[in-house]
């Protein structure tokens, strides 16, 4: 299990309220937060995470806080588009709560994964003693592991729309720079 992963587990319960004292400390990020709490459109900050320089990325992965808070996002993000898509029905109350563990578990699995998808047996290199690493053919990067072939298609689903919504942030970002 990753870094990000074992981070958003203990993250645990959904009622972790914002902590708004931490990310304040890079104005950077407080403003790509700011932008995703009165637009909804997280693709600055998942720019600043993935594409911000390492040490940057790492202090922002220790911190629980920013974490809770761009999941909390995300899960709102996840329960659209799952909805959008009819992933599953909503008809009961039954439906509804069954539907809403359902986002929130692909939204924390494929965070988790976008957050940190290297493979742990080789460390990404791809390499084993052997020859090719065994656990990801190769690849460097994880299988996405979860329960059931419906959580894990989902969450595939997700992963890829993380990578195409930083992805654009970051076509946005090198477009206004060139045009300084
Ligand atoms: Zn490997």
């Amino acid at each position: 299990m990753g870094f990000a992963d074992r981070y958003i587990r203990a993250l645990g319960a959904p009622n972790l309220t914002n902590d708004g004292r931490h990310h304040h400390a890079d104005p950077l990020m407080a403003a790509a937060f700011a932008a995703a709490e009165s637009t909804g459109d997280i693709g600055l900050l998942l720019y600043r995470v993935k594409y911000a320089d390492r040490l940057s990325a790492q202090a922002f992965e220790g911190n629980t806080g920013n974490l809770a808070q761009l999941l909390r996002l995300w899960t709102a993000q996840v329960t659209r588009r799952g909805r959008a898509r009819r992933w599953v029905p909503e008809n009961t109350a039954w439906d509804a709560q069954a539907a809403h563990k359902l986002y929130r578990t692909v939204a924390e699995h494929s965070l988790a994964y976008w957050l940190d998808s290297t493979c742990k047996a080789c460390a990404g290199t791809g390499q084993a003693h052997a020859g090719a690493c065994a656990e990801c053919g190769g690849k460097g990067e994880a299988p996405i592991a979860c329960p059931g072939g419906f959580v894990r298609e989902r969450v595939k689903d997700m992963v890829s729309e993380l990578h195409d919504i930083a992805a654009t942030q970051a076509r946005l970002a090198n477009r206004r720079l060139r045009s300084r």
